[in-house]
């Protein structure tokens, strides 16, 4: 778990782009924000600046109140999540948790990397699919080997890049629920991108709507839905 702040987030793409305008943003330790606003607004650009996929221009991100701008993706120990899972088909749902573990190299024994994945499989009823292929699981369950990668690093915030838009409209309901009772028994940080109106008004805590790379306003999703 980790505070995250922005303050003064600015973004200019290699060909002179100005994708984000200034974005200051403090979100708190365990909360969870979702970040809305039109297409090409910035959304994506944001988040990858955050999990450190993207070059920050200028501004400083802090990380539990520490300036991380220059820190590899790794070092930041922040999970991304992204809608087309990136799950390797040839491996078991086992192998495709444990990945982010046997990365880094003679960090964790076999008995370590079991007992992680363990974890992350029962907190997400995966525990008896672990000997199967992607291509053999639901999208539910591919939505929900790609979180069981998060977990397992013991992220300190969990980013969502709509992680829900490739799945019919019942399964996104039913992820929509896990999502949250995931997010409320891990107490994770969570930023979650989204243009869902039904998860926005039911997943976060406050609501961020960026606009042409500004944050036009941020409330609770009750604040927002009664401001003018
Ligand atoms: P969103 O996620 O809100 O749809 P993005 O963050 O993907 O928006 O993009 C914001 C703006 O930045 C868009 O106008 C997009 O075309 C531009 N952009 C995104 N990636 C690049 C890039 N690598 N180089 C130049 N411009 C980019
Ligand atoms: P290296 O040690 O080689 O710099 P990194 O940890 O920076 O490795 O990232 C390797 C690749 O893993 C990146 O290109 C990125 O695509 C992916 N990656 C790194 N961190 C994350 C993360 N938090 N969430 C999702 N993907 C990530």
């Amino acid at each position: 778990m980790a505070s995250i702040s922005l303050k003064d987030i600015v973004k200019v793409y290699g060909d002179g782009y100005l994708a984000v305008k200034g974005v200051s943003l403090d979100i708190a330790e365990g909360e969870f924000v979702i970040l809305v606003g039109p297409s090409g607004c910035g959304k994506s650009t944001l988040l990858r600046m955050i999990v450190g996929l993207e070059d920050i221009t200028s501004g400083d991100l802090l990380i539990d109140g520490e300036r991380v701008n220059e820190e590899a993706p790794r070092k930041r120990r922040l999970a991304m999540v992204f809608q087309n899972y990136a799950l390797y088909p040839h491996l078991t749902v086992f192998e495709n948790i444990a990945f982010p573990l046997r990365l880094e190299k003679g960090q964790f024994t076999e008995e370590q990397i079991r007992e992680k994945v363990r974890f992350a499989a029962e907190t997400l009823e995966l525990q008896d699919h672990l000997d199967r292929k992607p291509a053999n699981l639901s999208g539910g369950q591919r939505q929900r080997v790609a979180m069981g990668r998060a977990i397992v690093r013991d992220a300190r915030a969990f980013l969502f890049d709509e992680p829900l838009s490739n799945l019919d409209a019942k399964l996104r309901g039913q992820m929509r629920t896990e999502i949250s009772r995931l997010q409320r028994s891990l107490g994770t940080t969570t930023v979650y991108v989204t243009h869902d109106q039904t998860e926005a008004m039911t997943l976060g805590d406050r609501v961020a709507v960026l606009r042409k790379g500004e944050l036009q306003q941020i409330a609770s999703p009750r604040g927002l839905y009664e401001q003018p």
